[in-house]
């Protein structure tokens, strides 16, 4: 019996998790649910997967919910802020932690993971993003696991030889293709662009996801972030990494040897077969997700991305060459200029040119520790939201 801590429950990874969870109870128990304000959502888990622990970020939302708790039957232990998140990230009878917060957020409570040698399920790539070398360090010197949550990387872990961490080019490996559906805008006029709604940006054709991820799917900064992902995990540089589009989300991703060969894993698009992966590795349990009906698939498409319609993409290539704190600044930048969209304050094509100016404005420094990762991180929101409250 494993016991598993799920850092951002509530969440549509959050969820997936806790669905693949209830259909194994003989090998896993729950043993902390975490939220941000979603509290009544919290709750009903609560009641239903009986965890030890429960962690609410949000101060004002946590009162809420010492009061509601005090008032029930559950026989739950409440902790709150980034100390609570850190404190069910490194309990000894949860083994597994389950990376789902969406985020910069998420960083501290994935090292906190990682310092007591967990098996870490990684969905929260913005981590990685900001703080890979630091991240993969901790992960490293505790022993803990890392395990890629994110469909395509779950993918290339399942296509790459074991012993990738030497290296890929010792391994035989000479590229990743890293595929992209694309998302809702493809093919949608580049001049109609500017007029693109949050609504319109969310409704993701393959994927049902949180917001942030849909709006980075939309822009292909998701995309963008993924290439900084790979990098970490594969121990690899960016030019190693070709994405594709490939908008029947079928192919996961794949990898390419000096043979000649290419390893890909195929699928439906539901988020349960890499979750059950990471939780059962290296065996395989049932997740749910229904078989793949390649007939009703009938065709594989793939193209090369456009960096005109998705600049984005060239600009997560752009910060990872510069290297140090710079994917931290986009980081940064994007989950402002995404947070902007969605409240209506700045246009879905104003999105890369926040992103752009901010990294233009920030100097990027070395990324030797996590306090000058926060500053770089800081400045970065400080900028862009400044340029947005000034334009
Ligand atoms: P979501 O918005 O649905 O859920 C986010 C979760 O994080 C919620 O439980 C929320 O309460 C919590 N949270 C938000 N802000 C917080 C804060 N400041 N402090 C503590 N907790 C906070 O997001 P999601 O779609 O489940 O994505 C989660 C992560 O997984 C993201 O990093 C995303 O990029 C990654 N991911 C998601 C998918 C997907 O299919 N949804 C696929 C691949 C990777
Ligand atoms: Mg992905």
């Amino acid at each position: 019996m494993k016991g598993v801590t799920i850092l951002g429950s509530t969440g549509s990874i959050g969820e997936s998790t806790l669905d693949v969870l209830s259909r194994h109870p003989d090998r896993y128990k729950v043993i902390a649910l975490t939220a941000n304000t979603d509290i009544d959502r919290l709750l009903e888990q609560c009641k239903q997967f009986q965890p030890e622990y429960l962690v609410v970020a949000d101060s004002g939302a946590a009162e809420k919910m010492d009061v509601i708790l005090r008032g029930s039957d559950q026989d739950v232990k409440l902790l709150s802020g980034v100390a609570g998140l850190e404190e069910v990230a490194s309990l000894p009878q949860a083994e597994y932690v389950m990376a789902a917060i969406v985020g910069a957020a998420g960083l501290k409570p994935t090292l906190a993971a990682a310092r007591s040698g967990k098996r870490i399920l990684l969905a929260n790539k913005e981590s990685l993003v900001m703080s890979g070398h630091l991240l993969m360090e901790e992960v490293k010197k505790h022993h803990a696991e890392l395990l890629p949550i994110d469909s395509e990387h779950n993918a290339i872990f399942q296509s790459m030889p074991v012993n990738f961490g030497k290296g890929l080019s010792k391994v035989g490996v000479r590229k990743i293709l890293l595929t992209a559906s694309g998302g809702p805008f493809r093919t949608t006029p580049l001049s109609q662009l500017d007029k693109v709604t949050p609504e319109q940006a969310c409704a993701h054709p393959n994927w049902e996801m949180g917001k942030k991820i849909s709006v980075d799917s939309a822009t292909m900064m998701n995309k963008g972030l993924e290439v900084i992902e790979a990098c970490w995990l594969f121990n690899t540089d960016p030019d190693r990494i070709q994405v594709v589009l490939h908008p029947q989300s079928v192919i996961h991703s794949m990898v390419e040897y000096v043979d000649g060969s290419v390893l890909a894993q195929l699928g439906n698009p539901d988020m349960r077969t890499p979750i059950a992966h990471a939780l059962a590795w290296p065996e395989r349990i049932e997740s749910g997700v229904e078989s793949l009906d390649i007939f009703s698939v009938a065709r594989l498409d793939f193209e090369p991305p456009d960096y005109d319609r998705f600049p984005c993409l060239r600009l997560a290539y752009e910060a990872m060459h510069i290297g140090g704190t710079a994917p931290a600044i986009l980081n940064a930048a994007n989950e402002v200029a995404v947070q902007e969209f969605l409240e209506g304050r700045l246009a879905f094509t104003g999105i890369s040119g926040l992103i752009e100016k901010t990294l233009k404005d920030v100097t990027p420094g070395t990324a030797d520790s996590l306090e000058t990762l926060y500053e770089a991180d800081q400045q970065a929101r400080l900028t862009a939201k400044g340029m947005v409250n000034a334009a």
